[in-house]
């Protein structure tokens, strides 16, 4: 069949959860058999969000090609299970800088170069790029922003051009909030109203209405709205708070939101989804009665889509492990000494998470030194694999000012460093090792073990590396350099084999843990977490 363009757009306010939608669409639409994928459009200028502090747009996910990409293609694929690349994730940055550089070159043959044609071709050049490779019956494009932002508007621009071109090979989503205003006692469907007008005005009639509400949406009320919005009244859905995201698949089938989009792009529905799998999961996860208590030790508590991909892999490994959740937060600004026993002493595991830079760090190394002479299960990720090399250094092999040269170029014992190639590169969006990378497991490690498998391949996104000038004499002291990249020798995962779980990866094994493929290592994690929970509540 042709290949099908969903685009979906948000009204209103930002945050209603585009993203999700789009994810729940397209597990849908998978689950009945077709070839789905998503991409994020946005408006901003940065050329990607590599270079963007987490406090701005949460975490910094990266892809398997080694593309720094928006948290929402995390989404994606923890709802699809299946990969995104670069071309998924595309900014308002990106599609200039390819029109500058074409104007450069001299592409444009003197004419003058416009936001329209020349952006808005660039544009609708890249919403098709993935459905020309031939891959995909369904290609979700996500607008992110809110109609009525000037940003928004070439691409917009660009989805009133391509839906006239596509006909009903195309369809539009468009995402709005229905406040319940408690004083009346009464939901308001006047900024759905203006928000439809608003997209009316540049061209673009919806398709289809999802209302995110607090509140159930009373029929006349979906009524009133399809009447005002040209909408038929099936297709104004409503998008109800639940208490999981990964609820919203459900959700959506039971007002048949998949049915709806293959019966406006002209694809007969045939069956239901294939849902079973997900389903078990979420009964999985209603029906845990056990706790497990895990801290994630970092310096963007307050922003806790800092560690979105983290914590959705721990609810994973948890939900399979018919455990309930119970995530605290720990500020590795505010851990000393005095605190550490107070605030991690009631958790059955603890994860260091990555970072940058030098905030935070001190607190780190107070909770590994903790964790590691109280044996609690422990998972240093990234810069919390680094901190774990360093607090050993520290205090097991006694080099006191052991220290990685980010944060200490001068240290005496640079344990942690960079590649000597690395050097010479000043340029902060080139110098990353970014993306996946192969990884040799020692045998009979732990890694292995929760692997099951030796050979493995996770994703990078860093700068600095265990030396390996000291290998030998973390082996010797009792932390195994059990994982390698095969071709540079690089030591990707570090282990103290003593301990219950002790387990540094180099790689952020977070970005590849999906609802129907969890991640291994942190299922491995989770399970010494349980076991040690169970072991301290038998005695
Ligand atoms: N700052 C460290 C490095 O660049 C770790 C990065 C991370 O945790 N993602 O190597």
């Amino acid at each position: 069949m042709e290949t099908k363009y969903i685009f979906v757009t948000g009204g209103v306010v930002s945050s209603l959860g585009k993203g999700i939608i789009s994810a729940s669409l397209a597990c849908l639409l998978k689950a009945r058999g077709y070839r789905v994928t998503i991409q994020k459009f946005d408006p901003y200028i940065n050329v990607d969000p590599g270079t963007l502090n987490p406090y701005e747009h949460g975490e910094c996910y990266v892809t398997e090609d080694g593309h720094e990409a928006d948290l929402d293609l995390g989404h994606y694929e923890r709802f699809m299970n299946e990969h995104t690349s670069r071309a998924n994730n595309v900014t308002t940055g990106r599609v200039f800088q390819s029109v500058i550089d074409k104007e450069r070159r001299g592409d444009y043959l003197g004419k003058t170069v416009q936001i329209v044609p020349h952006i808005t071709d660039e544009i609708k050049r890249s919403v098709k790029l993935l459905g020309k490779t031939g891959r995909y019956d369904f290609v979700i494009t996500e607008i992110g922003g809110v109609v009525g932002d000037i940003e928004s508007l070439p691409f917009l621009e660009s989805v009133r051009q391509l839906r006239w071109e596509l006909g009903s090979d195309s369809l539009c989503i468009h995402l709005t909030y229905v406040p319940y205003i408690a004083a009346a006692k009464e939901l308001k469907t006047k900024p759905t109203q203006h928000s439809v007008k608003n997209l009316q005005e540049l061209g673009i009639q919806p398709d289809i209405l999802v209302l995110r509400t607090e509140r159930d949406i009373p029929a006349d009320v979906r009524r009133k709205i399809a009447l005002f919005c040209n909408v038929a009244p099936d297709s104004v859905i409503q998008s109800i708070d639940v208490n999981s995201i990964y609820k919203v698949p459900l959700k959506m089938h039971e007002q048949h939101l998949d049915e709806i989009v293959l019966r406006k792009t002209k694809v007969t529905p045939e069956g239901e989804p294939h849902m079973k799998p997900w389903m078990d999961f979420i009964h999985k996860m209603d029906n845990a009665t056990e706790t497990v208590n895990i801290a994630l030790v970092g310096k963007y508590v307050e922003l806790q889509d800092a560690y979105k991909s983290i914590s959705e892999s721990l609810l994973h490994a948890a939900t399979y492990a018919d455990r309930k959740l119970n995530l605290t937060y720990v500020h590795s600004e505010k851990l000393t000494d005095e605190n550490v026993e107070e605030k991690l002493g009631n958790q059955d595991g603890v994860i260091i998470a990555p970072g940058f830079g030098q905030r935070g760090i001190e607190g780190k190394f107070t909770a590994l030194k903790w964790c590691r002479e109280h044996d609690v299960p422990t998972f240093g990720i990234c810069l919390g694999m680094q901190c774990m090399v360093i607090e050993f250094a520290r205090n097991v092999l006694g080099y006191a000012d052991a220290n990685s040269t980010e944060m200490d170029p001068n240290t005496s014992h640079n344990v942690i460093d960079l590649m000597e190639e690395q050097k010479s590169i000043s340029n902060m969006g080139g110098t990353m090792r970014l993306g996946a990378y192969d990884c040799a497991l020692r045998p009979g490690s732990k890694a292995a073990e929760a692997y099951g498998s030796e050979q493995i391949r996770e994703r990078h996104r860093h700068r600095f590396e265990f030396n390996n000038d000291y290998r030998d004499r973390f082996e010797a002291a009792g932390m195994a350099c059990v994982g390698e990249n095969p071709d540079a020798k690089l030591v990707e995962v570090v282990e103290i084999p003593g301990k219950r779980w002790y387990i540094g990866t180099q790689y952020h094994p977070e970005y590849s843990s999906t609802v129907l493929s969890p991640n291994p290592i942190f299922r491995s994690f989770m399970e010494a977490a349980v076991a040690y929970h169970e072991e301290k509540a038998a005695k």
